[in-house]
This record gives structure tokens, C-alpha cells and sequence, in this order.
């Protein structure tokens, strides 16, 4: 491994998280031309699309990350790695306020670092559209540590419900696990949970298991508005064959510790008790991200979902900044594969103004201009989408694929296993991954509760 040192005659890009945008960006980035600090809360990347399977321990959490350290100290250059919480940004000085907020907290816990370049790459935050309640009872499903609270809090109401005494209302709001959200997140984590509850639970938890219901609301006639119709119509068979509930056209009105508070599709207000809840209704700006969009014009930066991006990714209305991923508002679906390319596109506009840089005094003394050249060298972001995927439960997935093509089932969801496997990062994380799969046909899932 490289050790990190600063070299004043370069550049500074300065680059916000560690995952899609940001992982993918720095694996094809040249760092010769550069000096690249990496700032990010965790110091891993996170293979989100196995994350509902770490809910129920079909995949374990750390075979899906990846620390940001087997990428930054193998570069050309080494990159330094700041873990900590950009808070703020100051667009007039180029500079960010970092915070370290992890529990161990050393003498000096607040920085603030220099850059030529940003890159804002930091992802969204859950959308609660203020619902009264959800971030103080709901759990979400977007990091590591959601997945591992939706697992111990799944084997608890399981180990709470099988408690002696409890009575009969207690046990059934106890086994009722509740998805807010039909997107392709609620939508994954209630199929994990159904295989868990067939597969294990059945055999651990006889005299429960029957008593176990999976319920999913969405505020919309149908779950997965993205998809295509055949592929919501497959999905919601496969959901009511499997007696997972789907109640469509119901709006969350409000969570509370034990029930949840909806308007039904005759717009009553009704109670629903649950004993888990997995709140999965989107996304939305993260604070830092809304602090940047307000010191901007916002006559330029008028979308409160994310940044506004120019067709070079650069924001609108400021200087020397790139917002990627999920930061950015754009015509495409904040995804992994849209987040995963514009990393790439960034990384080969900076390794091409970075040669061209460094090789301007040749490009001169040819009777060229340097600035010219980098103008016309470097193209627009261009997305070719290869289309969507999505596990639904018992072996199954279904897949919107380019050229009108839309297939679900069992041979559907062996092209998503290798999908899957074929575009986690690192070998290590897919030999691990393979093991986990590997491991839950032999040995089942683990009931412990961590
Ligand atoms: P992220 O990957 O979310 O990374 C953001 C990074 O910024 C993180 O490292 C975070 O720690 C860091 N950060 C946060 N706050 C700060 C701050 N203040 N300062 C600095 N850094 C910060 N998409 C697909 O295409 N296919 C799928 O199958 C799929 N499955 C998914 C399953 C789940 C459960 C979820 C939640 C999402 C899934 N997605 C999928 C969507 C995909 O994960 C996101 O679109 C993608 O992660 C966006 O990448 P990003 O780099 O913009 O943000
Ligand atoms: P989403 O925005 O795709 O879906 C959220 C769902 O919640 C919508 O159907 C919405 O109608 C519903 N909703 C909103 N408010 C509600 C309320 N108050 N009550 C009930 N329902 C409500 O969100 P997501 O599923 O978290 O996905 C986020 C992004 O990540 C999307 O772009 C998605 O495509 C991507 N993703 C992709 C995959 C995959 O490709 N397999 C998996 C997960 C996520």
C-alpha cells in the first residue's frame, strides 16, 4: 500500500462519501495528476442491492462491504481517507467543516479541508415527508447499520412473542411484520423476510410461524411504479399466492410505538399494530446537500431532492463542483447503475483535463491551446440504461430488460444471483458472497439475536 502525501504543485479534489458515485469514481481515477481526499462517515462502500439480504442473514452485512482503504491506498497516489460528516460548505473559501462523529471522538474532532474540486457524491437521506413518528419507531433500509437493527429487532418480537402469558392480541401485533413503501426496496425486504419465515422460521418457530403476517402499504394503486405493468401484475400474484398483503391506496398518516396510523382507500382513518416496521418510502436531500443548494441562485438550484447538474454533471450555479448519485436530481432514477457511471464518467473527464495538463507545454509549443483542447475533449454524460432487477421471494426475481424485454421468475432470478455477483466490487466480497448463499442451502439462516 501507498502512504498519502500532499503535493502542493497539484490540484485538490476533494470527494464526499464512500459509496456508489464515490467508490466507482475513485477505482478509475489516475491520482498522478492529483491530490484526492476522500470524506465519508463510514469507511467502507456498501453493495446496496444484497442489503435486504443481510436483514434476514440470507447474506451476511460484511461480506457486502468493502473498506474504502483497498481502494484509496492502492492507487497510483495514494488517496487520503478522512472518515468523519461533511456539514458544511463553504463555496466562497473552497473549503468543507468535517466532523467526526463516530463514538470514540480523539482530542480533535473537527476539520476543515481545502479544495480545488468537489465532488459531492454523499447519497440521500430516507424520505419521511414528516410524517409524525417514523424516525422514532420505524426502522429504514438504506445502511449497514439499518439492516442489523431490522435483524435483531425481526428475532426479538420472534423470542418476545414466544414469551409465556403473552396473550393472543400481543403475539399477533408482535408476529406482524409491516413494509411501508412497495418501491423495490419494500418490496425485497418483504420477500427476504418471507423466504426467512419458510425457510427457518417454520422449522425454529412451529407453533409461531402460522401466526407470522407480512403486510405492505403503498400510498399507489400498485407496488413498483417503475416497473413494467406485467411485471407489477407478477409480482402482486406472487405476493397474494404467498398471503403477503399488499394494501395499496393507503396513506400513512402517522407511526406510533406499537401501530401504525393509515387512510384506507375509502379515506378512513384506521390503526394497524405492528411489530416491525421497515419505513421504505424513498428518498431526499441530505442536510448537507440542502445547506449547498440554499447558498446557491435558486432560481438555478430549484429541486429539493438533490442537486441540479448541467449535462457535464457540474452544479448549476457553482464553481469547480460535480454533484453524482443519489445527490444529484436528474432525469434518471436515483440507482446504483446511474450513481456507479457517473463516477466513471468523472474519474475519465479528470484523467483527460489531468494529461492534458500535463502535457501542456508540448500542446504549445505545437501552436495549440491546452484550454481549447480539454473543451473539446471532454463530451457530455451520456446513460445507457441495461435495465432494472428485483428479487420478489421464493427464488424468484423479475427483470425490465432494454429492447421491451420483461421476464420474472426462476430462471430470472439465477440471472440476478450472477448479475449481482458479477458487479460486487472486489473478488473477496464475491467469494464471500458466494459462501453466504452457499452456507444458507446447507446450514439454513442464524435465528441468534445479536
Ligand atoms: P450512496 O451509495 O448512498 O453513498 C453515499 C455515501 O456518502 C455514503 O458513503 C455515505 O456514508 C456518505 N455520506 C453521507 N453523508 C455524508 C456527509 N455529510 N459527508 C460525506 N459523506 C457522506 N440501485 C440499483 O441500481 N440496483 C439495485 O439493486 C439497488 N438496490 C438497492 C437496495 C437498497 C436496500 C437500497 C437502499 C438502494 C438500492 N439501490 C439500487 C439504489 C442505490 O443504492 C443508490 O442509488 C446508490 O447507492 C446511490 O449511490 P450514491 O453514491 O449516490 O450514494
Ligand atoms: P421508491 O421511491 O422507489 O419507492 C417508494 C414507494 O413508497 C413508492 O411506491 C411510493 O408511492 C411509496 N410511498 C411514499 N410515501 C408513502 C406513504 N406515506 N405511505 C405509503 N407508501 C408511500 O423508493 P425505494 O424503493 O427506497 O428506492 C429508492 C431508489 O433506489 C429507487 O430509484 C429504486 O429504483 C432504487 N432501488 C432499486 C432496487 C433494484 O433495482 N432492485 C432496489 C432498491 C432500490
Amino acid at each position: 500500500p501507498q502512504q498519502f502525501e500532499w503535493d502542493h504543485s497539484k490540484k485538490t479534489i476533494a470527494i464526499l462519501g464512500s459509496g456508489w458515485a464515490a467508490a466507482s469514481m475513485l477505482k478509475e481515477l489516475d491520482t498522478a495528476h492529483y491530490n484526492v481526499v476522500v470524506v465519508s462517515p463510514r469507511n467502507y462502500f456498501l453493495f446496496t442491492p444484497l442489503l435486504p439480504s443481510t436483514t434476514v442473514g440470507t447474506v451476511e452485512l460484511r461480506s457486502i462491504m468493502m473498506p474504502m482503504r483497498y481502494i484509496t491506498r492502492f492507487k497510483k497516489r495514494a488517496i487520503a481517507f478522512v472518515e468523519g460528516v461533511c456539514n458544511e460548505i463553504d463555496v466562497q473559501n473552497k473549503t468543507l467543516l468535517v466532523e467526526d462523529n463516530s463514538e470514540i471522538v480523539g482530542e480533535v474532532s473537527k476539520q476543515s479541508i481545502p479544495y480545488d474540486y468537489l465532488v459531492v457524491a454523499c447519497g440521500a437521506e430516507n424520505a419521511t415527508f414528516g410524517i409524525p413518528g417514523v424516525t422514532q419507531f420505524a426502522c429504514f433500509l438504506k445502511e449497514a447499520w439499518d439492516a442489523k437493527k431490522i435483524r435483531t429487532r425481526l428475532m426479538d418480537c420472534m423470542e418476545t412473542a414466544a414469551f409465556a402469558g403473552q396473550t393472543e392480541s400481543e403475539m399477533e401485533r408482535l408476529l406482524h411484520m409491516v413494509v411501508v413503501g412497495g418501491g423495490p426496496t419494500g418490496v425485497e425486504y418483504a420477500a427476504e423476510l418471507y423466504d426467512f419465515l419458510q425457510e427457518d422460521l417454520a422449522s425454529w418457530y412451529p407453533e409461531l410461524a402460522p401466526k407470522i403476517k407480512i403486510t405492505l402499504v403503498e400510498a399507489l394503486p400498485h407496488v413498483l411504479p417503475s416497473f413494467s405493468k406485467e411485471l407489477i401484475d407478477y409480482t402482486e400474484k406472487h405476493f397474494a399466492e404467498a398471503k403477503m398483503k399488499i394494501l395499496s391506496n393507503t396513506m400513512v398518516k402517522e407511526v406510533k410505538q406499537k401501530e401504525l396510523v393509515v387512510q384506507n382507500p375509502q379515506k378512513q382513518i384506521e390503526s394497524i399494530p405492528y411489530g416491525l416496521l421497515v419505513w421504505a418510502t424513498g428518498n431526499t436531500a441530505r442536510p448537507v446537500v440542502a445547506q449547498l443548494i440554499k447558498s446557491l441562485n435558486p432560481a438555478l438550484q430549484n429541486q429539493r431532492r438533490g442537486l441540479v447538474v448541467d449535462d457535464f454533471l457540474k452544479v448549476k450555479g457553482a464553481d469547480d463542483i460535480w454533484g453524482l448519485g443519489d445527490a444529484s436530481a436528474t432525469k434518471w432514477a436515483p440507482t446504483a447503475q446511474v450513481a456507479s457511471k457517473q463516477g466513471v464518467y468523472l474519474a475519465n473527464v479528470f484523467n483527460t483535463l489531468g494529461n492534458i495538463r500535463a502535457d501542456s507545454r508540448r500542446i504549445l509549443a505545437e501552436g495549440q491551446d491546452p484550454e481549447v483542447i480539454a473543451a473539446q475533449s471532454v463530451k457530455p454524460f451520456d446513460y445507457e440504461h441495461l435495465g432494472a432487477l428485483a428479487y420478489i421471494g421464493s427464488d424468484k426475481a423479475i427483470a425490465d430488460l432494454p429492447g421491451n424485454v420483461h421476464i420474472g421468475g426462476a430462471l430470472t432470478f439465477w440471472f440476478w444471483r450472477s448479475a449481482y455477483l458479477n458487479n460486487l466490487f472486489s473478488l473477496r466480497n464475491r467469494v464471500l458472497v458466494a459462501f453466504d448463499w452457499g452456507k444458507k442451502s446447507l446450514f439454513g439462516r442464524d435465528i441468534s439475536r445479536e
